[in-house]
């Protein structure tokens, strides 16, 4: 009998894993907030996912963080500002040897999370699928993409990894985990909040090719003086890459933004500026953005952290 996956946060990536998983016949388990949003759920049937304009419902069960059954694999699909004061609820409830999958953009939140959670193997993930919710307990699959995962203090893969080849979910494993998520972070600091901030789709960012190189150039400093060369190498031509390659699209930051929904600056332009303080590093363009973001933020009445 394969492990149950307990996924936390019917979002939109919780939602996208639980599906797959389920429609792969294995056994999942759906963690939401409380009794009204179980209620919700049950009244709602199931999980939707919409693929290609198909969708389909998966009535996948689900808990609320108050039921005490104990948990071996637990994939974190809340937020980054999200993550750590969830799992802190369900940390009674893990068994001694659980797992738990940290899908969370940016850095910071994992840390934080494996901190609460000190007996269990807390394993990284950075992923490029991109899906997005278009109504409750329903979600788009909107791109396809790849899911890295790794474990930074124990190279050896799980053996869960065969659920995910079941499930159809490409993924790799990955031994430089900490490497792609600073990469990651570091693309998204050079584009995602100057595209808030000049009121443009990452194309817009050509006009603003100085700019883009003096952060590039800054986060490649950050990247090496915090042991990560290799997420260094050649930032600059990669940003711009990316700028050319999604000119048309609104980054996730600008989509929050728009939406008055909360950004995880914290975990990304914020980490970058507070990992920069701690090695004593000047990045004064650097800081400067950050406090531009946060003062838009403020502006538009949405949290600056
Ligand atoms: P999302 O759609 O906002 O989903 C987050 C879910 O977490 C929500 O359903 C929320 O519940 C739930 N949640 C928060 N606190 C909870 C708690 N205490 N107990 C139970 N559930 C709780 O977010 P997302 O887009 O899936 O993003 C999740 C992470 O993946 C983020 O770090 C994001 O950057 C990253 N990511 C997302 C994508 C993507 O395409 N969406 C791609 C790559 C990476 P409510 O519904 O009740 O608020």
């Amino acid at each position: 009998m394969s492990t149950t996956w307990h996924i936390l946060g019917a979002g939109s990536l919780g939602t996208l894993w639980a599906t797959r998983l389920a429609r792969a016949g294995l056994p999942v388990r759906l963690i939401v907030r409380d009794t009204a949003r179980l209620q919700a759920y049950q009244a709602a049937g199931g999980l939707t996912l919409v693929e290609q304009g198909q969708a389909q419902c998966y009535p996948v069960p689900a808990e609320t963080l108050a039921n005490d059954a104990p948990i071996e694999r637990l994939l974190v699909a809340c937020k980054a500002y999200d993550a750590e004061a969830a799992v802190a609820q369900l940390a009674h409830r893990l068994a001694p040897a659980a797992e738990l999958i940290l899908l969370q953009n940016g850095l910071g939140s994992q840390d934080a999370v494996a901190a609460r959670v000190p007996q269990a193997r807390c394993i990284f993930a950075s992923s490029t699928e991109g899906a997005f919710r278009d109504g409750d307990w329903r979600v788009v699959f909107a791109g396809h993409g790849y899911t890295w995962l790794g474990d930074s203090s124990h190279p050896v893969a799980p053996i869960w990894l065969d659920d995910l080849e079941a499930a159809g979910i490409p993924h790799a494993w990955s031994v430089d985990i900490l490497t792609r998520l600073w990469r990651k972070l570091a693309l998204n600091c050079a584009i995602n909040p100057l595209t808030v901030l000049h009121d443009c789709r990452n194309g817009g960012l050509q006009q603003h090719q100085c700019e883009v190189a003096t952060l590039c150039s800054e986060l490649a400093l950050l990247l090496e003086h915090c042991g990560q060369p290799a997420a260094a190498q050649d930032l600059q031509q990669e940003v711009e890459r990316v700028i050319l390659a999604t000119a048309a699209n609104y980054s996730s930051m600008y989509q929050d933004v728009a939406n008055q929904r909360r950004t995880e600056i914290s975990y990304l332009l914020g980490h970058a500026c507070e990992v920069a303080a701690r090695h004593q590093l000047v990045l004064p363009h650097l800081n400067q953005l950050q406090q531009r973001l946060m003062a838009h933020l403020r502006t538009r009445g949405l949290p600056s952290d």
